[in-house]
């Protein structure tokens, strides 16, 4: 667990030090739970959305991409269902004075069952050797099915509970666990109470014509109610997709994990309407290629895994996460959610608009049934991040620090170092800069020696350096190094762009999938 947590610090600190995250409002101590993408953060979160926007939009002929506004007429909210009943169950501790989460403190629970599970397959592991068979070894050993058993019997229990509104039996669930408060180790909790999280705000001058409005608390909801114009202005036959990108508001109860959860985040929301009857087959369809496009970015396969919901939201049929070895341990990145027609069926009905589509193949009308995938950009960002620092020892026994971003997504492409800031060095370098900038991002830097701006550059997560000697000014030539290996090329100007290119097109790693 410390280990964890001194992983964590590092991911947090390097963050900043390296110009990706800044806590918002740093200078009036911040504001908890808000965060500032900086120059690199920026860049970063930038080339993530793009690679999302170019998998789930520009490469489907049948998914088009919209930007709706934030600000959203405040029946939507009524209709969507956030208005009644997106609350989350929250407890305190009476000594502490800590707020918790009380489902997250059952499913932390559940999740030190299942580290007691990984370290019985690691001691296993250990004395059987090659002989060693992982499934079966989970499937048949009392101890591990013991605690398989219990985790899923509390998540069934929990999710049951939720769904009832039974929140006395969260409580009682929770004390029979002997769940005790992180912080003071104490088991004295209040009831579990229902706080809804959407942030309230006044549209209007005038205090008596104002209208109450909220923030939107995910981008769906401006997909559905743009559903009719898509669908008519676009032409789009069934099954056809809608996308966005945007910014989302939650008053999130506990926001403690950097930009894991967050109050004001940015989602890369996908609807894809079908006919009703086939929506079990597109669900199986979008989470077998959601899962397909995180893979295709090498950050290992061991490191996802689904869950499947127990406890389904209002509008669902079927919901699954994509979780994520965060160095908290597994969390949800992704849900792919099954939401039937209860969106649009909900806004026909507040509304008093048809919003049915008419199947030329059938020769019927329908409102459609929804797959929806939803990723949050900042979870992504964070999982991309954590995963991709790394410190090694190297052959002489230093060790370096080393972002290994997958190029496609690193924000600087390339850095062009001069050896030495004269002999006309740094004017050739500049001149590679120039060149380069119009296909990629590409950074110049000159100061200090040479191996400290690898060093500099690996940190940063720059996938390669440029380096201009002597001998460049005599052939032409230039020593590119790969930061990941820290093998050393030498190669002609004119190659740069190729090479380059070929290890950072979003094509190339896209297709992969
Ligand atoms: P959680 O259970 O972690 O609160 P959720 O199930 O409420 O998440 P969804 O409503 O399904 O989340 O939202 C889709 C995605 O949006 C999530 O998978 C996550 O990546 C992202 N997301 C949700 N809430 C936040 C938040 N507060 N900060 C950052 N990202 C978020």
């Amino acid at each position: 667990m410390a280990k964890q947590e001194d992983q964590f610090k590092k991911v947090v600190s390097h963050a900043k030090e390296y110009g990706y995250v800044f806590q918002s409002s740093e200078i009036y101590d911040g504001l908890s739970a808000v965060y500032d993408y900086a120059q690199n953060g920026v860049e970063l979160k930038k080339n993530i959305r793009n690679y999302w926007w170019k998998a789930m939009v520009q490469m489907h002929e049948n998914i088009v991409g919209i930007d709706a506004a934030i600000f959203m007429h405040p029946t939507t909210w009524k209709a969507s269902g956030h208005v009644d009943a997106f609350n989350d169950p929250l407890i305190d501790n009476k000594d502490s004075k800590k707020r918790y989460r009380a489902d997250v403190l059952i499913e932390d629970y559940v999740a030190k069952l299942e580290a007691k599970i990984e370290k019985e397959v690691k001691k296993a592991t250990k004395r059987f050797g090659e002989a060693f068979d992982k499934e079966q070894f989970l499937a048949t050993n009392p101890r591990v099915v013991a605690y398989k058993e219990k985790g899923e019997a509390i998540l069934k229990r929990m999710g049951k509970s939720l769904e009832n509104e039974d929140l006395a039996d969260v409580k009682a669930l929770i004390e029979e666990l002997e769940i005790a408060c992180p912080l003071s180790g104490s088991k004295n909790w209040t009831d579990v109470k229902q706080f809804n999280l959407m942030f309230g705000t006044k549209l209007g001058a005038s205090a008596d014509t104002a209208m109450d409005l909220y923030l939107r608390p995910e981008t769906a909801q401006g997909i559905f109610v743009n559903f009719l114009n898509v669908q008519k202005t676009g032409r789009m036959k069934i099954p056809f997709g809608i996308a966005q990108t945007g910014k989302a508001f939650r008053n999130e109860i506990v926001a403690r994990q950097f930009i894991f959860r967050m109050r004001e985040f940015e989602q890369m929301e996908m609807q894809f309407f079908v006919r009703p009857g086939t929506q079990k087959e597109w669900y199986e369809k979008w989470k077998e290629t959601r899962l397909k496009w995180h893979l295709s970015l090498g950050m290992g396969e061991e490191n996802y895994r689904f869950h499947d919901h127990e406890k389904l939201a209002h509008y669902a049929d079927a919901a699954a996460d994509i979780e994520f070895k965060f160095p908290f341990g597994f969390k949800e990145l992704e849900g792919i959610h099954s939401r039937t027609d209860f969106d649009l069926s909900s806004h026909e009905k507040h509304s008093g608009k048809k919003l049915q589509y008419f199947d030329p193949e059938l020769n019927e009308r329908y409102i459609p049934y929804v797959v929806e995938t939803s990723i949050g950009l900042d979870r992504m960002f964070l999982a991309v991040f954590s995963h991709s620092l790394q410190e090694e020892t190297l052959e002489n026994g230093t060790t370096r620090t080393v972002l290994k971003l997958p190029a496609v997504l690193a924000p600087t492409k390339a850095a062009v170092l001069p050896l030495v800031k004269k002999d006309g060095l740094p004017e050739i370098a500049r001149k590679i800069v120039n060149d380069l900038k119009w296909d990629f991002n590409v950074a110049y830097d000159e100061k200090d020696a040479v191996g400290r701006r690898y060093r500099r550059q690996d940190a940063a997560g720059t996938p390669f350096c440029i380096t201009v000697d002597h001998d460049t000014l005599k052939d032409n030539t230039v020593t590119i190094r790969y930061r990941d290996t820290m093998e050393q090329k030498r190669v002609k100007i004119e190659e740069l762009r190729s090479l380059i290119n070929e290890e950072v097109a979003i094509k190339n790693w896209l297709m992969r999938m």
